[in-house]
């Protein structure tokens, strides 16, 4: 067997070459026999091809240049490549693919080592954080949002419940002279499985015993049951993190529809506990600012200032575990057909794409950043100068950021602010 053939071979064997269509690899293997591809170029090029059907674009064998030369051919793909990652990509003739329909996983209960509270597990001093706490009430998450990186963490077919959780947060020891901001919502859904296990009676116990913690639930469900039907602690922020339908369908898999999301938190907001919203991701696509619009302009129609704690808004970054996983799976999806441009290690958005997003969505809710009863705005996870450039301000430190966020929070629920 000639040694190319023998390096083709073993090279392909490192990647998603078996996962592409019959008819690409029998393209690929010609192409490379004729070429002599370099392993490199190998990699890339099966890359290339799975990120095309991934993105349900025009296939490899279409674009494929024609040229005598290895090197203007492999130069020619990229270059083909990249436009189609870099343009703003549509949904219009998007269609989906092996959809999950009903959430399969299991359930496991079992007494865990340690007790999940830590700061955010992005938090950096490379972008401007708020210092959240967050507090691992359950382990993975039910949903598929194709963009989300718990999926990287976690075995995702399988939630975990810890035994012992209740008494690890009854038996916590926090200083009562100081305000502290616990989110529940980053290793899973906070709402989702409702008060099973006695997740939500052990939070609830938690959040009465120390009024000092603005316990915050985030969810992309309406499962709010257990909270219309007990007294919900003053100190606990519901927050709903929202997109547009477009996104929802195509990338936020088995997730409540937005309606059933904002008809939920209009429900808990007409019970007189604090709401809030997170626009995290924003993504960019044709047309995506005036549905984005639409959205913001539902809420401060179904909403008033004072019912509503907090609006964030943030964007994809990704990591190299979550893009390998995603080009894993047998599905469609388009996120991470964006430009990929270096976010402190991780990828993201241009910073003109994100500074047209974020300025359009602050500016978009006018209405609730003046007067008594004014929103609390920020941007997750985003370097410090896009602040000045999208919302006109910045804090000089994630604590002035903390500061600000959790006097304003305070201030909203009617309790002092303990620093
Ligand atoms: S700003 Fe976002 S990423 Fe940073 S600490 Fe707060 S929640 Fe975490």
């Amino acid at each position: 067997m000639n040694s190319y053939i023998e390096k083709f071979n073993t090279t392909i064997t490192k990647t998603f070459f078996s996962k592409l269509p019959q008819n690409e690899q029998e393209f690929i293997r010609e192409a490379a026999m004729k070429y002599k591809f370099s392993h490199q170029e190998l990699i890339q090029i099966i890359n290339i091809s799975r990120d095309l059907g991934l993105w349900d674009e025009p296939r490899i064998t279409e674009i494929f240049p024609d040229h005598p030369s290895r090197k203007v051919v492999f130069a020619k793909l990229k270059e083909k490549y990249e436009s189609i990652r870099n343009t703003p990509n549509s949904y219009e003739n998007f269609t989906l693919k092996n959809i999950p329909q009903e959430q399969k996983y299991t359930f496991k209960t079992k007494a865990k080592e340690g007790f999940g509270l830590g700061l955010c597990p992005v938090v950096s001093e490379k972008t401007r954080c708020c210092n959240l706490l967050t507090l691992d009430a359950v382990e993975s998450c039910g949903f598929d949002c194709s963009y989300c990186s718990i999926q990287s963490f976690y075995n995702q077919n399988t939630i975990t419940f810890d035994s012992t959780f209740k008494d690890k947060l009854l038996n916590l020891q926090l200083d009562p002279n100081k305000t502290y901001h616990i989110g529940t919502g980053q290793a899973s859904d906070s709402l989702m499985f409702g008060n099973r296990e006695g997740v939500l009676d052990a939070l609830f116990e938690f959040a009465h015993k120390n009024p000092n913690v603005i316990l915050e639930f985030k969810t992309k469900s309406d499962n709010i049951k257990y909270l219309l039907e007990n007294d919900v602690p003053q100190n606990i922020l519901c927050t709903w993190s929202l997109n547009t339908p477009t996104i929802i369908e195509n990338e936020e898999h088995l997730t409540a529809s937005l309606d059933k999301r904002i008809a939920a938190a209009r429900k808990l907001a007409d019970k007189g506990v604090k709401v809030g919203f997170h626009f995290h991701p924003i993504v960019e696509y044709v047309g995506y600012l005036d549905e984005y619009q639409s959205v913001y302009e539902k809420l401060i129609l179904q909403f008033k200032p004072s019912e509503v704690a907090l609006v964030s808004f943030g964007t994809l970054t990704f990591i190299k575990p979550v893009i390998k996983q995603l080009r894993e799976r047998e599905f469609r999806s388009k996120i991470t057909q964006i430009p990929h441009e270096d976010a402190s290690g991780k990828t993201s958005y241009p910073e003109a794409t994100k500074i047209e997003m974020f300025k359009h969505a602050y500016e978009s809710f006018a209405p609730w950043q003046n007067g008594e009863e004014k929103v609390f705005f920020y941007l997750c996870m985003e370097p410090h100068e896009l602040w000045e450039k999208t919302f006109g301000y910045n804090y000089a430190t994630n604590n002035d950021f903390e500061h600000a966020m959790l006097g304003a929070y305070c201030k909203k629920i009617g309790q002092d602010y303990l620093i």
